[in-house]
């Protein structure tokens, strides 16, 4: 769907892997992926998906309308609690459009988590403001660009 000169929505969230889907994140991880990517290109909404440390981290960017009832469907997903809300608002323009998602499973060896990993100590993503959040994202999205230039 073509959503060129149309007014782009972008929000953050940090959400905790629930329980039952904790030992089963590998494996169901692509499965999020496949149905994000193919519903998210349909309404032109892009964005990007950090796992590290049983959290997750997300933007979803585009339209306002199908940015809002996407995000209405992942909060309702039993494979994920305790959502918190980063950042809801306008911008200037995509940071993710390379992707309908974009996933990234983390580990405290790729270099641009470490400094958030020893800041704190411990990762947690509630305690990052909006700017940091974007920080993150925006270094992970560019070391998934030299990785694999074509995902998602
Ligand atoms: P249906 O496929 O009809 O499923 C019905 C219910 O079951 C929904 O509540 C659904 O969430 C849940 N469900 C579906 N599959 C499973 C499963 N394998 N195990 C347990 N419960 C399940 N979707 C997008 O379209 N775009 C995104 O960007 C996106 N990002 C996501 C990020 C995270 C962290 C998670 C956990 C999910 C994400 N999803 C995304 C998937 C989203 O939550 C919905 O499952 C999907 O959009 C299908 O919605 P539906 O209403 O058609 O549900």
């Amino acid at each position: 769907m073509s959503t060129a000169g149309r007014p782009v929505h972008r929000i953050i969230y940090s959400s905790k892997v629930s329980q039952p889907a904790l030992g089963k994140l590998e494996t169901a991880l692509p499965g999020i992926l496949q149905v994000a990517q193919a519903r998210n290109r349909a309404v032109g909404v892009t964005g990007i998906l950090l796992t590290c440390n049983g959290h997750f981290v997300q933007c979803l960017e585009g339209p306002i309308r199908p940015v809002l009832e996407t995000l209405g469907r992942i909060k309702a997903d039993p494979r994920h609690q305790e959502f918190h809300l980063i950042e809801a608002g306008p911008a200037k323009a995509r940071c993710f459009g390379d992707w309908g998602m974009c996933g990234v499973p983390l580990s405290p060896v790729d270099s641009e988590i470490v400094m958030f990993l020893e800041a704190g100590g411990q990762f947690d993503p509630t305690r990052l403001g909006p700017e940091r959040a974007m920080q993150l994202l925006t270094s992970v999205a560019e070391m998934q660009r030299k990785r694999q230039p074509t995902l998602g």
